[in-house]
């Protein structure tokens, strides 16, 4: 993706959860929850209604994937879907599981800041451990096909 400098805002490659056909699913390099996710369209458009219905249908899948991965592993309460694109000009989703109480995963105790209004403060969460979490995702994923 060269159109723009999304990737670089958002995330990185080693944090690629799965390439779909219109959509890449990424974690987010600024975690906010556990699991928190960049799903970006593959080609560069400025707002929703440009995004062809193909990828729209696409989506509806990408969903379902995601949050039966995500209930299994992590067991979120609520899911936020936010398409906000006030920095970065290039479609997007954040991803954000949403928590009642914290979660222990991968040695680390992740709280929800924000619950139950809007999502808090960034989490303190090193690279390391997101590229853990990334292969964690990327195993039960592959376990649905
Ligand atoms: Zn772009």
């Amino acid at each position: 993706m060269d159109c723009c400098n999304i990737l670089e805002t958002l995330t990185n490659q080693s944090l690629l959860v799965k390439e779909y056909k219109y959509w890449n699913l990424y974690l987010r390099s600024r975690t906010k929850t556990l699991g928190t996710s960049a799903l970006v369209t593959k080609q560069h458009y400025n707002t929703m209604s440009e995004i062809p219905q193909e990828a729209i249908t696409e989506l509806s899948q990408i969903t379902k994937e995601l949050e039966t991965v995500f209930n299994k592993l992590f067991k979120p309460d609520k899911y936020n879907y936010q398409m906000n694109m006030m920095k970065e000009n290039h479609t997007h989703f954040n991803i954000f599981p949403r928590y009642s109480s914290p979660r222990e995963y991968l040695n680390i105790t992740w709280t929800d800041n924000g619950w139950p209004a809007l999502v808090g403060d960034n989490l303190e969460i090193n690279q390391e451990v997101l590229i853990a979490l990334t292969e964690e995702i990327k195993k039960e994923i592959s376990h649905l096909e």
